[in-house]
C-alpha cells in the first residue's frame, strides 16, 4: 500500500474534521486535497470494491436516478459508497472514497461504488475508475457558458465510450438520438418507451437535437415524448432509434405526487408504481431498472427499490410550510422545466406558485433558456405567482410573455421574503399547496433558509 495514499487520506480526514467542525460538512474538499496528493487516488481505492463500480451521468436526472439505483441495489445485499448529490466531480468521488477508507485505505466500508458525474468530467472519472457499467442517461442544453455546445460533450462522450475497457457495461437511453448514437460499434444495452398515447403533437421549444448524428439531415419523429426524447429516423441515412431491450408501456402519470408503468425486461415484466412525478421520473426508473438488471438485480427487486425510492430535496418533494403543502421543483434548463410544467399543468386548474430565478455562476450566468422553456403551459393555471431571485424581474416578464396576467404576479427579489409573500397569499388564506420552481442555487439558498427556520430538519439528510 503507498505512503502517498494513506498520507492523502490522513490529510483528507483531517480537511474533513476542520470542516464539519466550521459547519461546513458538504465540500468536495477532502477530495480534492487527496487527489492532490495521491492523484490515482480514486483508482487505487475503488480497486478495493468487490463488486466495481458504476457510473451515472446525464444532463438531466442523475441524482434522481442514482438514488433509484441505491434503493434497487441495498435490497439485492450490496453495500455502496456513493457520492453526495450534486458532488458529481472528481473531487466529489474521491471525498466519496476518502470517507469510505478505513486502514489508510487497504480497506473499504462498502462493495459497489455508485458515482453520480458530471457530463464534463466523465472521461477523468471514468479513466481512474473502469467502472463495471456505465449509465448515459440525456443530453439537454445546459449551462451553455460553462461546457459549450451539446455536441462538443457528445463527441466528448463517443471517445470516452470507444477508450473504455470492452468489459463495461454500457446502458443507453434508445430515444435520446445523441446518446443511442454513442452505442453504434459495440452492444450496449438500450431502454426506451413505447407509449403512443404519451406523444406531444410536435416537437418542443427546447428540443436540442434535431439533425441526424450521421449526416446532419433533420429526423423524423413518429412520436415525440419529451423535448428530443422519442421515436426518431432520420429519412437520409435511415439511421433510427435503435429497439430497447427495457422498456416502459402503459405510463401513468398522476400529477405531482407519483406515476406508474409497465416495465418490459428480458426476465418478464412488471408495473412499476413510483412515488415520484412526470414522465421525466418514468425515464429515471427505467434507466436505474436497466443499469441494476445488467448488474444481476431482479426483476422483484427492481419493483421494490423504486416504490421505496424517496424524492431527493427539490426532487418534488412535499413539505408542511406553516400548514401549507409545498413542493419545491428544481428547474436548470428548458428540457428540465419544461416537464415540470407540464407536470404542474396536470395538477389543477389554478396554482399558486413561487419561482426562484437566480443567475449566479453554478445555474450558468446565461439564463436566456426561461424564454424557451413553454410557461404557456402553466399560463392559464396562475391564480398567484411570487417572481424571486437575483433575476425575479425577468421571470416575471417571461410569465406576462406567455400570458398570465400582471395582476397575478408580483416581484420579490429577497428570497426569504418572497417566500413569505407566497405562503401567506394565493388561496385564499385556505392552505392549499404551493409549487416552488427554483434554479439550481436559488434551491441550495432556499434550503438553506428552511434549515435555518427549522423546517425541513426532517427531510434533510
Ligand atoms: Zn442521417
Amino acid at each position: 500500500m503507498s505512503a502517498k495514499l494513506a498520507g492523502g487520506l490522513l490529510a483528507a480526514r483531517a480537511t474533513g474534521a476542520v470542516l464539519r467542525r466550521a459547519g461546513r460538512g458538504g465540500t468536495s474538499l477532502p477530495g480534492k486535497i487527496l487527489t492532490r496528493v495521491e492523484p490515482h487516488a480514486i483508482g487505487r481505492l475503488a480497486a478495493r470494491l468487490e463488486r466495481g463500480s458504476v457510473v451515472i451521468s446525464a444532463t438531466n436526472g442523475k441524482t434522481t436516478t442514482a438514488a433509484m439505483v441505491s434503493a434497487i441495489m441495498r435490497r439485492t445485499g450490496a453495500t455502496l459508497v456513493h457520492n453526495r448529490a450534486g458532488a458529481n466531480m472528481a473531487g466529489g468521488v474521491a471525498a466519496a472514497l476518502a470517507g469510505a477508507a478505513r486502514r489508510g485505505g487497504r480497506e473499504l466500508d462498502g462493495d459497489l461504488g455508485l458515482f453520480e458525474v458530471d457530463e464534463f468530467w466523465l472521461g477523468t472519472v471514468v479513466e481512474e475508475l473502469e467502472p463495471r457499467a456505465m449509465l448515459l442517461g440525456n443530453l439537454f442544453r445546459d449551462q451553455l457558458d460553462r461546457y459549450g455546445e451539446l455536441e462538443t460533450i457528445a463527441d466528448r462522450w463517443a471517445g470516452i465510450v470507444a477508450a473504455r475497457d470492452p468489459a463495461t457495461t454500457l446502458v443507453l437511453n434508445a430515444d435520446d438520438p445523441v446518446i443511442a448514437d454513442l452505442g453504434r460499434m459495440t452492444l450496449p444495452v438500450y431502454y426506451g418507451v413505447d407509449d403512443d398515447a404519451l406523444a406531444l403533437p410536435e416537437l418542443q421549444h427546447a428540443s436540442d437535437s434535431k439533425h441526424c448524428r450521421r449526416c446532419g439531415h433533420a429526423y423524423v419523429y413518429d412520436a415525440a415524448y419529451l423535448a428530443h426524447l422519442g421515436h426518431y429516423r432520420c429519412p437520409n441515412c435511415g439511421q433510427h432509434r435503435p429497439g430497447p431491450s427495457v422498456r416502459a408501456t402503459a405510463v401513468e402519470l398522476r400529477g405531482i405526487s407519483a406515476s406508474a408503468f409497465t416495465l418490459h425486461a428480458e426476465g418478464g415484466e412488471r408495473r412499476i408504481e413510483l412515488p415520484l412525478p412526470g414522465l421525466y421520473n418514468v425515464y429515471n426508473a427505467l434507466a436505474a431498472a436497466a443499469l441494476t438488471l445488467s448488474l444481476g438485480a431482479g426483476l422483484d427487486d427492481v419493483a421494490a427499490g423504486l416504490a421505496a425510492v424517496e424524492p431527493a430535496f427539490g426532487r418534488a418533494e412535499t413539505l408542511d410550510l406553516g400548514g401549507r403543502p409545498t413542493s419545491i421543483l428544481l428547474v436548470k434548463n428548458p428540457a428540465g422545466a419544461n416537464e415540470v410544467l407540464r407536470t404542474l399543468a396536470l395538477e389543477g386548474e389554478q396554482l399558486d406558485l413561487f419561482g426562484v430565478l437566480n443567475d449566479r455562476t453554478a445555474d450558468g450566468r446565461d439564463i436566456s433558456w426561461v424564454w424557451d422553456a413553454d410557461w404557456e403551459v402553466i399560463a392559464p393555471h396562475v391564480r398567484r405567482m411570487t417572481c424571486s431571485g437575483t433575476r425575479a424581474a425577468e421571470l416575471a416578464l417571461r410569465l406576462k410573455y406567455a400570458g398570465v396576467d400582471a395582476g397575478r404576479l408580483d416581484v420579490v427579489e429577497d428570497i426569504e421574503t418572497g417566500l413569505d409573500r407566497a405562503l401567506a397569499e394565493g388561496d385564499g388564506g385556505r392552505a392549499g399547496p404551493l409549487y416552488v420552481v427554483p434554479t439550481y442555487t436559488a434551491l441550495l439558498e432556499l434550503r438553506d433558509l428552511l434549515t435555518r427556520r427549522g423546517q425541513v430538519e426532517a427531510y434533510w439528510r
